[in-house]
């Protein structure tokens, strides 16, 4: 027998009886991977790893040898979460020296973190007197041993670090990043809290490969089903589940699972050894767009094992209303599962804005938070939870009187969101009669049901890139129409001002061969990538003229510096415009003014466009030299701000006096203080996400606007020393009822 097998098989009669005793199994990993000391360290409260057994070294420091996590090699494994294999240890400049554990005759080291459901629960290492790297089988069965013993682990009391006792009832607030707005008070409901595969070893690999086929096959088939269940046919969005779909059906991870299965594991644990494998590889990858595709993973990986369970496994049960979930990542067939289950929240301690469950939360309007790091520690199932995505955080266990004050605001926004819903149908305008045009920031075809939930006027911003982003790749021409002809079917006639690709900065497709860069933002992006590859370009607005078939058409491009850009990416549209028949009935150019350069050019410019849609995101971002992505500088500099201002109010007046007309579509037209000052300084379109247009529908229907205008005028001519004009804006609003 291999030694694998052969150390796999003492394991499981080890384990036959319950929890493996420690201090057998370090004994037999030294005698099998012929090392001379193999220990195992559990991890304890206060983020500490104790040695808890150990062949070779002094077994006097059992129990007294702590480090702290990231503290030496073995503190840096289970910081990190990956395994170390040094040939010289003891030069390596983590090594710290235990005088009590006499490792000084050691220099070889092997350690492989021991974690379950995503948690760190301890590390297990071998050593050894010569140098050597271990090679990949040692590293291979030492991590299936570590598996293995997970849950010896557990049940011998390591945590994962968080406080105990008293704390556990005690109020925490956890901060975080507001990945889509709202507010929502629950219990706490975990995510992942799926037991540990009770068979982890088996002696039929044949009969085992063909359970993991059949569980694959239903687990597809159960992707097909929620696809179908969850979303209605044609407002489904596609290109996620899609892209989800392909990862369901890639074979090289199956491949690696049939190959674990073959060494000795079972089904389960083949595919929880290859899941932790990749995620441990996936965590070093700095692309956000890989490392955002983790979570795709883990939830195929447990929806892989519950389709193990042959007898069908429990349906899963509704829970209480408005339960905040709590996951440390999350996939987006589960967010759809959690949402049909009821959820009000979810709370995500690894989401980023471009992963695919945020991307589907914020289009379903379910309040999400990313990061709140060290909730899922501290929260115990059914604890009550604060979910306050708009103010970035989250209260655990709030006190009383806290959770009252949730409570009654939360009323409030119900009885103000029914209010809304009563506006759905009313034209946007001020007390006075001024007619505000509000437009929808969209760019998933889940999000155009919007329209006819808010009552929009059309779509003043279709993102292009989101559906590639959420697909993985650039979608070919013909099904690039078919997306753009959906989203114009479903507009029926309402404006829609499509934006071309904008990709690079944050927005990075995987293998897209982008160079690294110190500033993406400002780097090779957006339109400066289009107009680099024309026939990137030229096939996104074939495809847009296709989609028109004869109706009207707004193309509008992002991120353009100079007219010159503008006037090159215009002859592109207007060489494949003289080619697709039927023509467009209308064909309307335009641009975002997002780059302060483009304020300069302005006369040429207006000379030469249709409209102009400010995009105050990156436009505030390269005006004040301040990256939208860094916390630290959000909130630093006010849109509400004399330059600003005085932007937005000159190109009020100059696209007025051309007659181009003039949009304001980033974040900042959907906050009421925000909105009602561009609408002071006489913009009156404003593109928003679907969740702002009848709360600033209802703003505007108490809007004294000539008394407004007075306030603003004033605080424009008089700043003083103000670096923003917030204060006197907000007591004005205040004053007269206004919630800002
Ligand atoms: C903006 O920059 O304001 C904008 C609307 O574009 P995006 O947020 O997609 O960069
Ligand atoms: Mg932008």
């Amino acid at each position: 027998m291999s030694t694998p097998r052969r150390l796999l098989a003492r394991l499981r009669d080890l384990m036959a009886l319950g929890a493996a005793p420690l201090p057998e199994v370090v004994r037999l990993v030294a005698a099998e991977l012929v090392s001379e000391v193999c220990s195992i360290y559990a991890m304890r409260p206060g983020d500490l790893l104790e040695l808890v057994a150990t062949e070779g070294l002094r077994l006097d420091a059992i129990g007294r040898t702590r480090l702290r996590v990231g503290e030496g090699i073995v503190g840096l494994v289970a910081a990190q979460g990956t395994v170390m294999n040094l040939a010289d240890a003891q030069n390596h400049p983590a090594f710290v020296y235990r005088a009590e554990t006499g490792e000084e005759k050691y220099a070889s080291l092997l350690a492989v973190p021991i974690r379950r459901a995503g948690r760190t629960l301890g590390v297990i290492a071998v050593q050894n007197r010569t140098p050597r790297r271990y090679d990949a089988e040692e590293v291979e069965v030492l991590e299936t041993v570590a598996l293995l013993i997970a849950g010896s682990l557990a049940e011998a009391g390591a945590s994962d670090g968080a406080a105990e006792g008293a704390a556990a009832t005690m109020p925490r607030r956890f901060s975080g990043s507001r990945l889509s707005p709202g507010l929502a008070i629950g219990p706490v409901v975990i995510h992942g809290n799926s037991a540990a595969p009770r068979r982890l070893l088996a002696d039929d690999p044949v009969a085992e490969q063909a359970r993991l086929a059949r569980a694959v096959e239903r687990m597809q088939r159960g992707i097909d089903d929620l696809i179908e269940a969850q979303l209605p046919v044609g407002d489904a969005p596609r290109e996620i589940l899609e892209a989800y779909r392909l990862v369901a059906a890639d074979t090289g991870w199956l491949k690696r699972v049939n190959e674990a299965i073959r060494g000795g594991l079972s089904a389960e644990a083949g595919v929880q050894r290859v899941a932790g494998e990749l995620r441990d590889r996936m965590r070093r990858f700095t692309d956000p767009y890989l490392r955002e595709r983790m979570a795709d993973l883990e939830d195929l990986a447990n929806r892989l094992l519950a389709s193990l369970d042959e007898s069908g496994g429990k349906a899963p049960e509704p829970v209480p209303p408005g339960a905040i979930l709590l996951a440390r990542r999350l996939g987006p067939a589960e967010l759809l599962d959690w949402q049909a289950r009821g959820i009000g929240g979810v709370v995500i301690e690894e989401g980023s804005p471009g992963a695919h469950a945020v991307i589907l939360a914020r289009a379903l309007g379910l309040p999400t938070l990313g990061g709140a790091r060290g909730i899922l520690e501290t929260a115990e199932e059914g604890d009550c939870a604060i979910l306050d995505a708009d103010e970035d955080q989250v209260i655990l266990r709030p006190e009383g009187n806290v959770r009252q004050v949730y409570e009654y605001a939360l009323e409030t926004r119900h009885a103000r969101q029914a209010g809304f819903a009563t506006l759905r149908d009313k034209p946007a305008q001020t007390r006075d009669g001024t007619k505000v045009s509000l437009m929808l920031n969209v760019g998933l075809a889940m999000e155009l049901a919007q329209l006819a939930a808010t009552g929009a006027e059309g779509i003043g911003l279709f993102r292009t890139e989101i559906a590639m982003l959420a697909r993985g790749a650039i979608v070919d021409g013909p099904e690039q129409a078919a997306v753009y002809a959906r989203v114009l079917d479903a507009a029926d006639g309402r404006p829609v001002l499509f934006r071309t690709l904008d990709l690079g900065g944050d927005k990075l497709l995987p293998g897209s061969g982008q160079p690294e860069e110190d500033n993406p933002a400002m780097g090779w992006r957006s339109l400066r990538i289009g107009l680099d590859r024309p026939v990137l370009l030229r096939r996104q607005l074939r495809a847009l003229l296709l989609a028109a078939g004869g109706r009207e058409l707004s193309v509008m491009f992002p991120m353009v510096a100079t007219v010159a850009e503008f006037r090159a990416a215009r002859a592109l549209l207007m060489a494949e415009a003289a080619r697709v028949r039927p023509a467009p009935s209308k064909l309307s150019v335009g641009t975002m003014v997002e780059v302060p350069a483009l304020l300069w050019q302005l006369p040429a410019l207006l000379r030469e466009v249709d409209f102009l849609s400010v995009g105050t995101n990156d436009l505030m971002q390269f005006l004040f030299a301040a990256d939208r992505g860094t916390p630290a500088l959000a909130g630093r500099y006010d849109v509400l701000s004399p330059p600003v201002l005085d932007i937005l109010a000159n190109l009020h007046v100059l696209t007025a006096e051309a007659g181009v007309s003039l949009s304001i579509c980033g974040e900042a037209a959907s906050l009421p203080l925000e909105a009602m000052t561009m609408v002071g300084l006489g913009i009156t379109q404003l593109s928003m996400p679907a969740s702002a247009i009848l709360p600033i529908k209802a703003m505007l229907a108490d809007l004294d606007l000539p008394a407004f205008r007075a306030v603003l005028a004033a605080a424009r001519r008089n700043p003083g020393h103000a670096t923003s004009l917030r204060d006197p804006l907000a007591a004005w609003a205040r004053e007269h009822g206004h919630t800002v």
